[in-house]
């Protein structure tokens, strides 16, 4: 995926809704935006429904998210679509990275299923990526999309991140994402990598 290295159109707001019901997201969304003064609305928070997830890629359903929320609110949306896209099966669970756990949300379940599928597949690499997306009420979009390289460890390591991060080990590192501290992880992630572009793209004021 090409990145986007257009002219962005700045964010010159000062509330913007995250567009997710996910916690941990919002979460790593909040620490990513601290430096800018953003103040940060969840969607949950404001009660809005999830629109249905119909989009093929990663970038289609963010947009469909940002979109969605941006014009319920009438405020700038930002939404993340992100997952696990592991080589040895094609790219899955890629979009469907949150299905495989379930209707109870269930990581260990989704983890297992991929150790599962990959069974003795000597290719164990895999790449986590994210898709971030900038909506504006009056339908403006902007979209980046950022990614990491690593491989899959099993049994799975560490309490600290959240989804699939246990079982990924970052290219170069020695521990797994679910292992790292949050503000390492938050260094070298693929939504960091996003949120880089997006930040040079709509925020960094020159
Ligand atoms: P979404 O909310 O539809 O974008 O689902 C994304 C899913 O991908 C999450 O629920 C996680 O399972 C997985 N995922 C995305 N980013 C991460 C991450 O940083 N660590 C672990 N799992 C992740």
């Amino acid at each position: 995926m090409e990145k986007n290295r257009g002219m962005s159109r700045r964010f010159k707001d000062n509330t913007l809704v995250v567009a997710s019901h996910n916690p941990g997201k919002v979460r790593e969304i909040g620490d990513l935006l601290d430096p800018f003064g953003v103040t940060l609305i969840s969607a949950a928070e404001l009660g809005l429904p999830e629109p249905i997830e119909d989009g093929l890629t990663f970038q289609a359903n963010a947009i469909i998210k940002a979109k969605s929320a941006a014009e319920r609110s009438s405020l700038p949306s930002l939404a993340d679509d992100s997952g696990l896209a592991v080589t040895a099966l094609g790219g899955q669970p890629g979009i469907y990275s949150a299905r495989w756990a379930g209707t109870g949300k269930n990581f260990q379940t989704a983890m297992q299923r991929v150790e599962r599928e990959l069974g003795d597949a000597s290719d164990r690499t895999a790449q986590f990526i994210c898709a971030l997306a900038l909506a504006w009420p009056d339908g403006q979009v902007e979209v980046f999309e950022g990614k990491i390289n690593g491989s899959l460890v099993w049994p799975p390591r560490g309490q600290k991140g959240f989804g699939y991060d246990p079982m990924f080990l970052p290219n170069g590192y020695a521990e797994t994402f679910g292992e790292m501290d949050p503000p390492q992880k938050h260094e070298i992630s693929h939504r960091a990598d996003a949120f880089q572009q997006l930040v040079d793209g709509c925020f960094r004021h020159d």
